[in-house]
């Protein structure tokens, strides 16, 4: 499951342009990452998309037992519903039921009993399906017990529920989705490096380090800005509607900054993005109001857009690093990454290792190495070529690395001068984005800015 934004579907999610149906998602500039479907709704339109199939349990939060169009909830009428309506590789929500009004208890005990049900049908009729199950809990100690008894049940997809009557507590809620993240992480993360040593009982057998969260976590319901950079940050998933609420309320969105304005539509000037550009040619505005639904849903596919392309900010760049092959090399053949041990040499290792990127070692006699990449010692130094054997060099380097780099790739140099200088020109002139983080820094000040960054990670995984 991708981390990022999830847009609930609507049950009629299209404009309507000359007796055709243009569903909004063929609008947007950029697609979501997937779609949230309620079982609550029957949509006309679906998108080809990942989706999340959720049960609709803020429609029925006021029964204390659980219907959705006359029929009881569970964990067995819900598979029938996801059989019908889920295709491979999407997730399915187990029922849950919001931790609201006077029966909390029991409210709790159905979750966890939906829970145990869910996932065994899921394995049973919908294995090609995903099953994600939500952890509901009036604490934090409470929700940590359900996280890992849902774990224990199985579970690698969990949910994170009832925070949306509290999403202007906003530190509070981030306390608590950090700290579940971080548990649930961490247990996963020790039980696979359990199991590992049972299957290798070799001693001093190397783990390798683990980059692919391994459990994944969505956040149901919050999804304002704020709430969205801080998630993408975690590597979390989320879903929300405000964008279709506010549509529907005449609301038009711009953007400012990092953030979100509702505008009302008599104020909203004329816009000119991408999907305005597209239904200009349709004659749709979005800006009227009461003038049928195909110029509301055109103005909910402008608020779509405009959350999405906001939220792309948020998502890092992928980045390629690049270390300088320079300094003391082994007497033999060995990987590239250890045939080089100065110390500067190791340190930049270190770093670009923890960064969860791929990485690169520039060298005056190979070029572009992969740092697995077995090599002799050689002798040769950026110094000792002329200034043409250099721009040959550096015409060479950045060929090879753009063989390896999609356009949106940023390169980020921790080298000398020497190594990049004749370099970034040819990237940038071909829209790569290139960084220096240690620029006018002497080789003392690179090692100090390598140790503190080496620490501040360190201080991370623990905030989290
Ligand atoms: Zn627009």
């Amino acid at each position: 499951m991708k981390l990022g934004f999830y847009p609930v579907l609507g049950k009629s999610d299209f404009v309507r342009s000359k007796g055709k149906k243009i569903p909004i998602w063929q609008l947007l500039e950029y697609q979501p990452v997937g779609w949230l479907y309620s079982l609550a709704i029957k949509a006309e339109i679906v998108p080809d998309s990942p989706i999340v199939h959720d049960c609709g349990s803020f429609n029925y939060r006021d029964q204390d037992i659980p219907t959705l169009n006359g029929k009881y909830v569970d964990a067995y009428w819900s598979i029938h519903r996801y059989r019908e309506r889920s295709k491979v590789g999407d997730i399915i929500v187990c029922p849950d039921h919001l931790l609201v009004g006077e029966n909390i208890r029991e409210r709790q005990e159905y979750n966890l009993k939906q829970a145990e049900t869910f996932i065994q049908l899921a394995k049973s009729y919908l294995p090609n399906r995903i099953p994600l199950a939500v952890i509901h809990g009036q604490s934090l100690s409470e929700r940590l017990e359900v996280a890992k008894y849902l774990l224990g049940l199985g579970y690698r997809h969990l949910g994170i529920g009832g925070l949306v009557s509290q999403a202007r507590e906003y530190s509070i809620n981030l306390h608590i989705i950090k700290t579940i993240t971080q548990v649930v992480r961490s247990l996963i993360d020790s039980e696979r490096v359990l199991s590992k040593a049972d299957a290798m009982p070799v001693a001093g057998v190397a783990i390798a380090p683990l980059h692919e969260p391994n459990a994944h976590l969505h956040v149901f319901g919050l999804c304002s800005p704020q709430y969205a950079k801080a998630f993408i940050q975690m590597g979390l998933s989320f879903d929300g509607s405000t964008f279709i609420r506010e549509g529907l309320g005449g609301g038009m969105f711009v953007s400012h900054e990092e953030k979100l304005i509702r505008i009302p539509t008599h104020c909203a000037p004329k816009c000119n993005c991408h999907v305005c550009r597209v239904l200009n040619r349709h004659r749709i505005d979005p800006r009227l109001t009461n003038k049928g639904r195909t110029h509301t849903m055109g103005r909910i596919a402008h608020n779509l857009n405009l959350v999405i392309s906001t939220y792309r900010k948020f998502t890092p760049k992928k980045k390629i690093y690049l270390v300088a092959g320079c300094g003391k090399q082994l007497s033999y053949p060995a990987a590239a990454k250890d045939l080089y041990y100065s110390q500067h040499f190791q340190a930049c290792r270190r770093y670009v290792e923890g960064q969860n990127s791929r990485w690169y070692i520039l060298s005056p006699l190979h070029q572009v190495i992969n740092p697995e990449a077995i090599i002799k010692p050689y002798d040769k130094s950026p110094y000792s070529l002329s200034h043409k054997e250099r721009i040959l060099w550096a015409q060479q380097v950045a060929e090879s690395l753009i063989q390896v780099a999609s356009p949106e790739i940023e390169f980020v140099f921790l080298t000398g001068k020497l190594y990049r200088q004749e370099v970034t020109p040819i990237l940038k002139a071909k829209g790569y984005e290139t960084k220096v983080p240690m620029q006018h820094l002497a080789i003392g000040q690179q090692l100090a800015w390598i140790k503190k960054e080496l620490e501040q990670e360190k201080q991370l995984v623990l905030d989290i």
